[in-house]
């Protein structure tokens, strides 16, 4: 259920900056979520394309998702490594002193409106 909470916010927010432009209609919204942050772009698919019925400011706009690649960051050597392949443990030195830099994050990077 958390993809349908995810629509339901960027609906939200989406409606509020739309309204604030004076947007008759929403074109297209770009998302970008971390590897790691769990969202699953298949719901959130299916999800949008079933909620967003409901609003004329959203009649047959599109969802974009871009992946953010998660990255771990090592408190011992001073680098980073790719989260997925690696995990908690620094490919590099060993240590698990690591934490994640980036790849959790969802942001709502671009709105196109018309
Ligand atoms: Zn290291």
């Amino acid at each position: 259920m958390h993809e349908l909470g995810l629509v339901n916010y960027v609906v939200k927010t989406v409606t509020r900056i739309a309204e604030e432009n004076g947007a008759k209609r929403v074109g297209s919204v770009t998302l970008e979520f971390g590897e790691v942050s769990g969202v699953v772009p298949e719901y959130l698919y299916s999800y949008w394309n079933w909620y967003t019925k409901k609003f004329p400011l959203f009649d047959g706009a599109k969802l974009l998702c871009e992946t953010i690649p998660a990255v771990t960051w090592c408190d011992n050597c001073r680098k980073t490594y790719p989260t997925v392949a690696h995990g908690k443990i620094c490919p590099w030195c060993g240590s698990g002193e690591t934490w994640l830099q980036q790849g959790s994050e969802m942001n709502i990077k671009q709105i196109e409106v018309e």
